[in-house]
């Protein structure tokens, strides 16, 4: 986008277009009085999921965030309240709403259909059309599917731009689809691939030691050269239009070079070459759902990572083409294209970094590393372009680069942790501070194109800590007596709780920090009844599952488990959650609790690459808050910020939002 012409030339666009040049360091002595403007004032907000107050203070002692060491050396820095549980969906949220998860309804990544007990993300949801109309093996559907944001309540951008204040919110997150606003902005966090998923991967490959099959988030699928030819099927979306919602698919080849360690991947018309540890560009492919009449445009990367002596291509979770959006990804829905025109294509799907390829071993560290620097650095170019069109007003741009990477690699910075180990520290403990020298790099960038006046909130959702061990919740309830199976000795993790046995059960875990009661009534087969037995059970399971103790180093596991009702203004609805279970520090729900596993041990080393975490006890976790606006609170909470920015452009806070104002 390029600026208005019709607006008056900036001091910052004057200094840039005569040569002057006005750096981040003389930029910053007025601005960290944080004053703004008459006029239309302008606020920035850095969203960095998963900054971490310690790592912060600590990187910048070491240098490593010149402009974010400014702001604390004039003491703009809080540590910032969040959530109860402090997961990032939730607690963004409350960011974006200025309301506590009673408010605006999100409570865990995953929840559930209380009539169905199918586990489903929690932030968006599909509705399928009621009628079809049959022909052969297809249907056709009279009447559109609905999509729908389950995040309850205004955003923020949105308040202010019907306001008249320029808004825009670049990768804002829990914003899937889209709630409609005037202001400009891009899905980010919780916006899925081309599945509807949070991204799923496809690897292709000769190796006969690999177990081709779907993982939690990928699927491994074994090929085979015919001379010097595999034959490969993409997987695409579900089907709607096939009454038996089989998944589209797009075939391709791989033409193995004779000598070089290079192939060439052919898929409908594009060649691409790529050479032995190379990516591609985004490559568009059509999945066609009915010839001729409905297709689904998309992008996806291939990432050549051997050739010999067995073929492995990576090709990254198919994603929404921001150039011909098949679902919105952004307002108005031209302002994707937009984007693509200023930088060209880039990943829609709301946490790009390749998490699930690194802990299933597709890809390496180093892999991993690459890739989510070229997420962050596309990011990055994608807020810089729209810096020229800011002049006043709201800009919020969010980053999960620290969140995503801070799962991956803690263990690279904690020598407690089972998979940390002196030389993998040594190779890649730099990758942490590097993402945070990053950010810091983008922060002087804005402060030096703001000038001297206006306000920047550098603001994260939760802090960071260590995942050294799980807790397998289910299997708790199971063997405690609140659970029962239908094939005792059958305690794998079946997906969607196939073998629960309902009619004995009076508990179950679901999501990361989530515990529900088989109410009945609510649930299929409840056999709880609701009002006082309900509630004396609720404070028997609080009992117990804080006395439990981790048996190798005794150490509490669970530090307290909450009652949604007691700890939000309001809560309605058949989603949430009976109790909120809050771990201890280095303690967290096990994988297989998640998806409703039984296994034997109740607490266990974890030994995935996914080696940090935040989903314990809100209260070790807050985030950071660093600004250059006067505070005048030591306490600030994560639904303080959207009244205060609001207030700041002396716009009426919307009365739902009941944080307060924290600026003197
Ligand atoms: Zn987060």
């Amino acid at each position: 986008m390029k600026s208005d012409p019709s607006r008056p030339v900036s001091r910052r666009q004057f200094c840039k277009t005569t040569g002057l040049g006005v750096g981040a360091t003389l930029a910053f002595p007025s601005f960290l009085k944080g004053g703004l403007s008459k006029g239309t004032p302008k606020v920035a907000v850095v969203g960095a999921d998963g900054m971490d107050p310690t790592l912060l203070h600590q990187y910048a002692a070491q240098g490593f965030m010149p402009n974010c060491k400014k702001l604390l050396d004039a003491g703009g820095f809080r540590k910032l309240k969040t959530t109860l549980p402090p997961q990032s969906p939730v607690a963004w949220a409350t960011f974006v709403s200025g309301l506590d998860p009673g408010g605006h309804g999100i409570y865990d990544f995953i929840t559930r259909d209380p009539a169905t007990l199918t586990p489903e993300l929690s932030t968006a949801r599909t509705e399928a059309p009621k009628r079809f109309m049959k022909y052969g093996e297809y249907q056709f559907p009279l009447g559109a599917s609905k999509l729908e944001l389950c995040r309850q309540g205004p955003a923020v951008w949105d308040v202010l731009q019907t306001a008249g204040v320029p808004s825009w919110a670049l990768r804002a997150p829990v914003n899937y689809p889209p709630s409609p606003t005037n202001a400009k902005t891009l899905c980010g966090l919780t916006a899925p691939d081309i599945h509807g998923s949070y991204g799923v991967f496809t690897f292709f490959t000769t190796d006969p030691t690999r177990e081709p099959g779907d993982l939690n988030g990928g699927s491994i699928q074994r090929v085979r050269f015919i001379k010097s030819v595999a034959y490969c099927t993409l997987p695409g979306p579900e089907n709607s239009f096939r009454k038996d919602n089989a998944s589209s698919s797009v075939d391709f080849t791989v033409e193995r070079d004779a000598d070089a360690p290079m192939v060439r991947v052919s898929i409908q018309g594009h060649d691409v070459l790529l050479k032995q540890g190379e990516w591609s560009n985004f490559v568009q492919v059509n999945f066609t759902l009915v010839k001729h009449l409905a297709e689904v445009p998309a992008i996806c990367r291939f990432y050549l990572k051997q050739v010999r002596p067995y073929l492995e291509l990576y090709v990254s979770p198919v994603n929404i083409d921001p150039a011909d959006p098949a679902f919105p990804v952004s307002t108005p829905k031209s302002y994707s294209k937009d984007l693509v025109r200023e930088v060209g294509r880039f990943y829609t799907q709301g946490m790009a970094e390749e998490t699930t390829a690194l802990s299933a071993g597709v890809l390496t560290d180093a892999e991993f590393r690459d890739h989510a620097l070229y997420v962050l650095n596309t990011d990055i170019k994608i807020f810089e372009s729209q810096l020229n069109d800011f002049q006043d007003g709201f800009f919020y741009s969010y980053f999960s680069s620290l969140d995503m990477n801070s799962h991956m690699f803690w263990r690279t910075i904690d020598t407690k942790h089972p998979l940390y180990t002196p030389e993998l520290a040594k190779e890649h403990g730099d990758h942490l501070p590097t993402l945070y020298r990053r950010i810091d790099d983008y922060v002087g960038k804005l402060i030096e194109h703001m000038g001297h006046d206006g306000q920047i909130y550098i603001a994260s959702d939760h802090a960071f800590t260590s995942f050294r061990r799980q807790f397998n919740l289910n299997s708790w309830l199971l063997d405690n007596g609140y659970s029962g199976l239908k094939n005792r000795l059958d305690r794998s993790a079946a997906p969607n709780f196939v073998n629960t046995d309902w009619t004995r059960t009076k508990a179950y875990g679901l999501g990361i920090n989530s515990l529900y009661l088989n109410i009945d009534g609510r649930e299929p087969d409840g056999i709880v009844e609701s009002g006082d037995k309900a509630e004396r059970l609720r404070d028997e399971l609080i009992a117990k599952l804080t006395a439990v103790r981790d048996p190798v180093s005794g150490e509490q596991v669970i530090r307290r488990v909450m009652k949604p009702d007691k700890s939000f203004r309001h809560v309605s609805g058949d989603r949430v959650p009976d109790l909120i279970v809050c771990y201890n520090d280095n303690y967290r729900a096990s994988w297989d609790t998640i998806l409703g596993g039984y296994p034997d041990d109740h607490v266990l080393d974890n030994k995935d690459p996914w080696s940090g975490d935040h989903c314990m006890d809100p209260d070790f976790l807050s985030g950071v808050l660093l600004t250059n606006a006067p505070l005048k609170t030591d306490t600030p909470a994560l639904e303080d910020l959207a009244p205060t920015i609001i207030n700041s452009f002396q716009v009426k806070v919307p009365d739902v939002m009941k944080g307060k104002n924290i600026l003197a």
